[in-house]
């Protein structure tokens, strides 16, 4: 396959998508682009459930992230939570109704549909490929990886089987190493 068809397979996947996803939303009220960060938050670990790290993993500015936070926030669907050490930080969390939202369309239903008539198999190898395409694609950008914390090398396990951040020198609990983390760097 020819990159050309490559990339074009890839924007036709990405607009069957932004489509569905504005038809789930339009009884919400939403954009995609809320959603996408609705979608972050709610997977991201205490060091990047931020404005910046929502900047970072949508590739936007500060202002534009900043605007999309305030209509979340307005509509009840996050709320800031200052950090407990460093009040200059603050972390960004779903209201119950932001993962009601979520969990109504995300995955979206038409991928849903379309993945349970694949096989695992196929699931599977869609899964590996896709991973290492956005892995080389983000390599080549310099752009951070976020990806779950489990896999990082920062990440090694305790003499009692818990988990240790060596970069922040932090315990880390087992549903926090299941997150991404926008310092997340691969073995
Ligand atoms: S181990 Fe890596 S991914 Fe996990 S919190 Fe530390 S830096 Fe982030």
């Amino acid at each position: 396959m020819s990159t050309e068809l490559l990339e074009q397979l890839i924007e036709r996947i990405s607009g069957v998508l932004r489509h569905d996803t504005r038809a789930q939303l339009s009884s919400e009220g939403l954009q995609p682009v809320q959603l996408e960060a609705l979608a972050y938050l709610a997977r991201a670990n205490r060091y990047s459930d931020t404005p910046m790290g929502v900047s970072e993993y949508l590739g936007q500015t500060k202002g534009t992230v900043s605007q999309t936070l305030k209509v979340l926030e307005n509509r009840g669907l996050l709320t800031k939570v200052p950090d407990a050490e460093d009040r200059r930080v603050t972390h960004l969390r779903l209201t119950n109704r932001g993962r009601d939202i979520l969990a109504r369309v995300r995955p979206a239903p038409v991928l849903q549909a379309a993945a349970k008539q694949l096989t695992p198999q196929t699931l599977g190898a869609l899964h590996d490929h896709l991973t290492e395409l956005l892995k080389l694609m983000q390599q080549a950008n310099q752009n951070r990886s976020f990806a779950q914390c489990v896999g990082c090398k920062h990440n090694s396990g305790t003499e009692t089987g818990e988990f240790w951040c060596n970069l922040t020198q932090e315990p880390l609990t087992t549903e926090e190493v299941q997150l991404i983390c926008r310092e997340f760097e691969a073995p």
